[in-house]
């Protein structure tokens, strides 16, 4: 069966793998693979720390809210930054 979409034959710019696109590819604008679109989806407004992977936790001494870059110790009491500057 004959898909509808035409797709266009095309050069992915970031990666220079060839793909398909289902719009005719314009000379001086990128066209990026699958791979590449996709990767480039997340960034958004340069506001992409790369945060490995916080944790959220309440204060055990303030009881706010607050994320700790460490795997939270259970019976032990997570303070958040100011509790924990004290
Ligand atoms: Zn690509
Ligand atoms: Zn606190």
């Amino acid at each position: 069966m004959e898909d509808d979409r035409k797709m266009y034959d095309a050069t992915c710019t970031e990666c220079g793998a060839a793909c398909q696109v289902p719009f005719e590819p314009v000379k001086d604008r990128g066209v990026k693979c699958n791979d590449c679109f996709r990767d480039g989806k997340p960034r958004r407004q340069g506001n992409n720390r790369n945060w490995k992977k916080d944790f959220e936790v309440k204060c055990a001494e303030c009881g706010k809210d607050t994320t700790v870059p460490f795997k939270p110790t259970e019976g032990r009491p997570v303070l958040c930054r100011e509790c924990f500057k004290k």
